[in-house]
C-alpha cells in the first residue's frame, strides 16, 4: 500500500510509547523500541515505506545516528540499495566531512564519509525516527548535498509538529513524515 490507512497509522502510533521526563525533566521521549518489537506495526511501516520509495528510484538511504540506522537499513535491504550512516562526530573511521549545528544549549556535530557514495549522480533519501526542531536533519542534509549527490527527500516516522522542524529541513529537500503529532 502506498498510502497508509487511518487504521494502519493508528496501529503504528499505538506501538510507540511515551516516556515522560527522559532524558531530562519536561521532555516526553517517543520510544520506538516498542515499535521495533511489534512485527505487525513494524511490518506495516516498512512495507509502506518500501512501496513509497520503490517508485522514486532511490539509490542510497542515509540513516541518522542512531535510530535512523534501524529504519534506514531495513528499508535499504527491502529496496536492494546501499545504506550510508551519518554519525555523531568521531565515530566514522575514514575521511569525513562534518557539519556543526546548534542545540538548545551548545552545539553538536555530525559526519559522513567523504567517499560514502560511489555514484556522484545518485538519488538519495535521508531517514530518521523523529523530527523535532529539524537541526539534526538539516545538518545531515547539508552534508549529503556537499558530497554532490541529489537529495530527493527527508523521511521521518514521527513529526513533532509544534516544533516546526519541517520548515527548516524543507530548505534542503521535500519532507515526508509518516505520523504528525
Ligand atoms: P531535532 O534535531 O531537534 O529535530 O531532533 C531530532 C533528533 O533528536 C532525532 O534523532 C530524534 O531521535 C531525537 N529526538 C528529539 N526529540 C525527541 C523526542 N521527544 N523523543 C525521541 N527522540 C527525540
Amino acid at each position: 500500500m502506498v498510502q497508509l490507512t487511518q487504521e494502519h497509522k493508528q496501529i503504528i502510533l499505538n506501538s510507540i510509547r511515551d516516556i515522560p521526563d527522559f532524558p531530562k525533566p519536561g521532555i516526553v521521549f517517543k520510544d520506538i523500541t516498542t515499535l521495533l518489537n511489534n512485527p505487525k506495526a513494524y511490518g506495516l511501516l516498512i512495507d509502506h515505506l518500501t512501496n513509497r520509495y520503490k517508485q522514486m528510484n532511490i539509490e542510497y538511504i542515509v540513516g541518522l545516528d542512531a535510530r535512523g540506522f534501524i529504519f534506514g537499513a531495513s528499508l535499504a535491504t527491502k529496496l536492494n540499495i546501499g545504506f550510508v550512516p551519518v554519525r555523531k562526530k568521531g565515530k566514522l573511521p575514514g575521511d569525513t566531512i562534518s557539519e556543526k549545528y546548534e542545540l538548545e544549549y551548545g552545539f553538536d556535530e555530525v559526519e559522513i564519509h567523504k567517499d560514502a557514495f560511489n555514484n556522484k549522480n545518485a538519488k538519495v533519501l535521508i531517514i530518521d525516527d523523529l523530527i523535532a526542531t529539524g537541526g539534526t536533519a538539516s545538518a545531515a542534509a547539508k552534508l549529503v548535498k556537499a558530497t554532490g549527490v541529489t537529495l530527493v527527500e527527508c523521511c521521518f516516522i514521527l513529526n513533532l509538529t509544534f516544533l516546526d522542524g519541517v520548515k527548516k529541513v524543507e530548505q534542503f529537500a521535500p519532507v515526508y513524515s509518516v505520523l504528525d503529532i
